[in-house]
């Protein structure tokens, strides 16, 4: 089946239970109920749940399903699911399909294993999922049959969140709250769901499967490990948006047509800077869909590409000295009536209001740089944010040169410099058309206006866009109601008072948090420099990044919005910090495993070589030196030296404290491994080709 066989129109949603399937087969008065719940976020009403299973059982049986799974999504960034059967003996010898409404509604897989930061003992280990009405429902295809995939959130028996979901969907409640506020400043009081909207590009590579296979380091970490740089690396840079490569390109397609099925409006595909490397990015959605969508896309392009020879990888950093893969989470917040709210208008009124809605992101993202820094936190990323060819560690904001030539006008009083079309008051004038290119072509930016939108760079490809979100969200609807606040008590509902209040707020914004606005290259030294100067934080690593979680301030933002608890902020804490110990302890593990079971064997065997060549021509009387010789036995000492030292490290870990622990790990492990990887990748320039175990950058990046 490919696009040529069946069209698009036929593939999009057809595996999704979508609310014109629920039309179809529904009672009027029980879709209008559901569709309440998914528009409004109302509670489900009573006896509404059994109708709606008894239809979405029957749907899924008809495409073949024999299961249901409640899919959530647990702290470890991935998706979990257990399947169920529908099927339960029917006394008589036979099989009857069953599924209820309090099995649509609730499930309670047995979660003991999923990390929880201590909140729930392993004693206690009850957990329920709880269906997300607002994310549609969907069958999930195998060769041998199929599965009623139903989006979950996850908390424990005494209602905290166990997962990622759960706070997405607070955080977009309170946003919405805080935007009716500032909406109805401006006389909209429609109350139409102010939505956050979420456009994740997400960056990948694909290598052959067989060589993805002969390296250890891949398989288990997912990075390599090792390897020398190729003799072309992207310096030529003749990759980026070239010809995509035959078999890539049918992967593509064939993503392309699974996402579809699954209602996910997949839109751009290109390749991306490094060689192997390409980018896939779907039409923005509500968060929340978003983020599940975005899920079940990682999974799609692993399983696919398995399907194609290939193996997908979306580690931050697969390959030293080359590009890694980001995931641009674009971020906006708009409703149905209003449209985005972050986009310009075309009336000095509309334009007020951009105005207010973008001088919010501002202050928030500025009051809230650590945060931003913290969600972004993982060891996979580490090696990514900072190093040049990603955003710095430094979290600003990208303007583009009107838009900042606009807030310091506004900062000046609003009348001192001319700007195309004379000079500006907020909320009088008519903005001048924003310039779209400007924003876009600014990459070193983590955070940048790109013309109705921000885009947040700093997100790392294997994370779940989720963190970002709930932080964005937040941090907004704070800083929305700070606003809202400022702007009641100053207009006091008098809409000719409104423009003067708005322009003092923003100019106040601009001069307290105009600070995170930097427009130029972030790459450079001294904007590092700069940066300090100006207070910016500069968290350069996951250990030096997490604490901010557990901030006064970054409390009282999640409890005073009701995203997240204290007890639930602090198991975030410590779950994430977890994993970063876990996750270099592992690749630790591989680099002394590789070390002594690969690397030294090879080299040894060369060595071993390279000598009985020499007793050999020394024998018949021949003249010749031994500088290969040298240099191999040279470095086979700096490997055994290195590999020793690292064993040291990890011996020498007494950490009291699981951040004490993390600290060790980056300080003193990941400097430790590194040494070792020096050594093999110097001998992987000079051990005879047909010797060496591990399939090299060269082949794994240009063979396709
Ligand atoms: P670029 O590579 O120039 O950043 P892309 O077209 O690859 O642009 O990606 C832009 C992303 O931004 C798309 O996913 C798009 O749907 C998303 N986007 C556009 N408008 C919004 C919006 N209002 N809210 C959220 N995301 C948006
Ligand atoms: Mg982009």
């Amino acid at each position: 089946m490919n696009f040529i066989d069946t069209p698009t129109q036929k593939l999009f949603n057809a595996n999704v239970f979508t609310t014109q399937a629920m039309q179809r087969r529904l009672p009027k008065n029980i879709y209008k109920s559901v569709l309440k719940t998914i528009k409004t976020g109302s509670k489900l009403e009573a006896g509404v749940a059994d109708v709606v299973a008894t239809a979405m059982k029957d749907w899924a049986l008809e495409k073949g399903a024999t299961h249901y799974s409640h899919v959530f999504y647990p702290l470890t960034g991935l998706t979990a699911e257990k399947h169920d059967s529908f099927f339960a003996p029917d006394g008589d010898g036979g099989a009857i399909a069953e599924f209820s409404g309090a099995s649509l509604i609730q499930g309670e897989p047995d979660g003991s294993s999923f990390p929880t930061g201590g909140i729930r003992a392993t004693f206690e280990a009850r957990g329920y999922t709880i269906w997300d009405v607002t994310s549609p429902a969907y069958i999930l295809e195998n060769p041998n049959g199929t599965t009623l995939c139903i989006p979950t959130a996850f908390v424990s028996w005494t209602g905290e969140a166990l997962d990622k979901k759960t706070p997405v969907l607070r955080s977009m409640q309170a946003l919405n709250t805080q935007a009716q506020r500032i909406l109805a400043l401006f006389g909209k009081t429609d109350g139409a769901l102010v939505s956050s909207t979420a456009g994740p590009e997400q960056e990948y590579f694909l290598i052959d499967k067989n060589f993805f296979f002969a390296r250890p380091d891949l398989v288990t970490a997912g990075r390599t490990l090792f390897g020398a740089a190729s003799s072309k690396g992207q310096e030529f840079d003749d990759h980026y948006f070239g010809a995509i490569p035959e078999r890539v390109l049918a992967f593509m397609f064939e993503v392309e047509r699974e996402l579809f099925k699954l209602g996910i409006p997949v839109k751009t595909r290109h390749n991306e800077v490094a060689p192997g490397q390409y980018e896939i990015a779907p039409i923005f959605e509500s968060a929340n869909i978003a983020t599940d969508h975005q899920q079940l896309m990682m999974i799609t392009l692993k399983r696919v590409a398995a399907k194609y020879g290939m193996a997908c990888l979306l580690a931050e950093k697969p390959f030293a000295g080359i590009n890694g893969s980001g995931k641009h989470v674009n971020w906006s917040l708009g409703s149905s009536s209003q449209g985005n709210l972050l986009d310009p208008g075309a009336t000095p009124h509309d334009n007020a209001q951009f105005m207010l809605f973008c001088g919010a992101v501002i202050r928030a993202v500025h009051l809230h740089q650590g945060l931003l820094r913290a969600v972004v936190a993982s060891a996979g990323n580490d090696h990514r944010l900072g190093a040049n060819e990603a955003p710095p560690a430094i979290i600003s904001i990208f303007l583009g040169d009107q838009l900042t030539d606009i807030f310091e006008q506004i900062k000046k009083g609003g009348a001192k410099k001319s700007i195309p079309g004379g000079s500006l008051t907020v909320g009088v004038d008519v903005l001048p058309p924003l310039a779209k290119d400007a924003g876009d072509r600014n990459r070193t930016s983590p955070f940048a206006f790109t013309g109705n939108r921000f885009e947040f760079r700093a997100v790392g490809s294997n994370q779940s866009i989720a963190g970002p979100l709930v932080a964005m969200n937040t941090i907004v609807a704070e800083s929305l109601d700070y606003c809202a606040t400022r702007l009641e008590k100053d207009a006091k509902g008098d809409p000719n008072k409104l423009n003067a209040a708005l322009q003092k707020l923003l100019a106040e914004i601009i001069k307290e948090h105009g600070a995170v606005v930097f427009n130029g290259d972030g790459y450079t030294e001294e904007w590092h420099k700069e940066a300090k100067k100006r207070g910016l934080l500069n968290l350069k690593t996951t250990p030096e990044a997490l604490p901010v979680l557990r901030t006064t301030a970054v409390k009282q933002l999640f409890r005073k919005y009701k995203v997240l608890s204290t007890r639930e902020l602090e198991s975030r804490y410590e779950t994430y910090l977890e994993q970063y110990c876990k996750s270099v302890a592992v690749e630790t593990n591989l680099v002394i495993e590789m070390s002594h079971t690969m690397i030294f064997p090879a080299a040894v065997r060369y060595q071993n070589e390279l000598a009985s060549t020499c007793a050999n021509l020394k024998a018949v009387g021949y003249k010749f030196d031994t500088d290969t010789l040298d240099k191999i036995t040279a470095l086979i000492k700096e490997l055994q030296d290195s590999t020793a030292a690292l064993e040291r490290t990890v011996a020498e870990s007494h950490a009291t404290s699981l951040l004490a622990e993390a600290k060790h790990s980056c300080d003193v492990i990941v400097p430790a491994v590194l040494k070792v990887r020096e050594a093999a990748d110097k001998l992987e320039g000079l051990v005879a080709d047909d010797l060496w175990p591990l399939p090299s950058y060269q082949e794994m990046l240009f063979i396709k």
